[in-house]
């Protein structure tokens, strides 16, 4: 993990709006900008869209043109980053997003919490950031009254988070957003199993696709650990850059929705020989009313390949993973409305201006309901093909008549609802 290891003098770095003043052993990663500036832009569209389904709800008018960057605003969003270290993201969120009303920025760590404290001050947001010394968990545990309650929660742990979801999805508001960061990639892409599951609940298996099913498999965990308290996920955009995962998801309660979280995750099952997959729902859930008013709950257990059965393409046994999340990773409609935002910002806002527009295009055209991909080259080496171009292997796909995306997670991927049996013929024609 490339991070800059501040030394025991001062020394003052400029990220955006924002001055750090940097010394001692306070975590600072320059890498982990393109994250910084894609939570930004995130929090600026949906406090918009939170503020005024608030507004509405309580029957107040809603008038954004109040909402100014680096102002109080006091019906504005309460934000806790619940793992601040120097407090540089706090300080960004305080002078970049309009429409908040404090911002927690918490550390355990005497020394960052020091350097929190006098970056607000270098910084002048003191009418925003409140620093705070304690233990994330125990924070958020003493703030699941209504009152105490955060708009918006920010976990930015070293590795993964999980240890940190139980205090975040109680402390949360309804309809509120976390942002969740993880780093631990290889044990998310299936590098020990036996880690993941115990981390995660989940079983990876190693496959191209690696970097969406790590996304999948954290959306997975957050909604297990959200349907305890009678809670769901609402994914609103998910990213694999450089060594991690981020995801934006917005917290709904809601008891009877979580009996549908069943079939919103699937069982992987994976050849062996040709590395084809299939992915099974847990189960079909169903919630309907009966005649006198009282609600009914049918499951249908799916059929489909399993551990003891051969692949149809090329007689290997299958392995299984899973449970992943297998529903839509990201709102098409939310992402448009954030490509938007970011292509009306001058370009000097934002340093990794393009690099968000570039992977926001790609994730807007992404197919949402088919999850997974192959990787071309993967898919050439089982049949020890030369290199098939991609745009001419896609071009086959669309004129057989079947929808076909790239995944931002992977340059040569191939998202596409044809079934396995066309890729396999298309390619050994070639
Ligand atoms: N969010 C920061 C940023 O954007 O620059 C980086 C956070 S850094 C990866 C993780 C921080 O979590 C460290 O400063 C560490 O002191 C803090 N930390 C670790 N365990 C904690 C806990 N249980 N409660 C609060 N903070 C904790």
């Amino acid at each position: 993990q490339p991070v800059t290891s501040i030394g025991a003098s001062e020394r003052v770095i400029k990220e955006r709006s924002a001055e750090i003043i940097a010394g001692g052993s306070v975590f600072y990663n320059p890498v982990q900008e393109f994250n910084r500036d894609l939570s930004i832009s995130v929090l600026n569209v949906f406090a918009r869209r939170f503020l005024k389904e608030r507004a509405q709800s309580e029957n107040v008018e809603f008038d954004d043109s109040t909402f100014v960057a680096g102002e109080k605003c006091e019906n504005g969003l309460r934000i806790l980053e619940a793992l601040s270290a120097t407090g540089l993201r706090s300080i960004r969120y305080a002078k970049e997003i309009a429409g908040v009303r404090e911002i927690i920025a918490n550390d355990l760590s005497k020394a960052a919490v020091a350097s929190i404290s006098e970056n607000v001050r270098h910084n002048a947001v003191e009418n925003l950031i409140v620093p705070s010394q304690s233990d994330a968990m125990t924070l958020m545990y003493l703030s699941t009254s209504n009152e105490k309650r955060f708009d918006v929660i920010d976990l930015d742990p070293y590795g993964c988070p999980n240890r940190f979801l139980d205090g975040a999805l109680q402390s949360i508001a309804n309809g509120g957003l976390l942002l969740v960061t993880a780093t631990d990639m290889a044990v998310l892409a299936g590098n020990t199993p036996e880690a993941c599951y115990a981390k995660y609940g989940c079983v990876p298996l190693r496959m191209k696709c690696c970097h969406e099913m790590a996304l999948r498999i954290l959306l997975h965990s957050i909604e297990t650990h959200a349907n305890r308290y009678g809670k769901y996920i609402e994914p609103l955009l998910s990213i694999s850059a450089d060594f991690y995962v981020r995801v934006f998801v917005r917290i709904h309660t809601g008891q009877a929705k979580c009996k549908y979280s069943m079939s919103k995750q699937s069982m992987i099952f994976q050849c062996t020989g040709c590395e084809t997959f299939t992915l099974q729902p847990l189960g079909n859930v169903k919630v309907s009313t009966t005649d006198k008013g009282k609600s009914q709950t049918k499951f249908g257990i799916p059929t489909g390949p399993s551990v003891g059965t051969n692949c149809e393409h090329c007689g290997h046994k299958h392995h299984m993973g899973g449970p992943i999340w297998s529903n839509p990773i990201h709102d098409h409609g939310f992402v448009k409305e954030l490509l938007q935002t970011i292509e009306e910002r001058p370009l000097c806002e934002l340093g990794t201006h393009r690099r968000l527009q570039g992977v926001l295009s790609v994730v807007q055209e992404e197919l949402l309901d088919v999850p997974l991909y192959y990787v071309l080259d993967k898919l050439c080496c089982v049949l020890k093909l030369e290199n098939v171009p991609v745009l001419k292997f896609r071009s086959a796909l669309l004129h057989a008549g079947y929808r076909v995306s790239f995944s931002h997670a992977s340059k040569n991927s191939i998202k596409t609802d044809a079934p396995t049996s066309v890729i396999w013929d298309i390619l050994r024609c070639w």
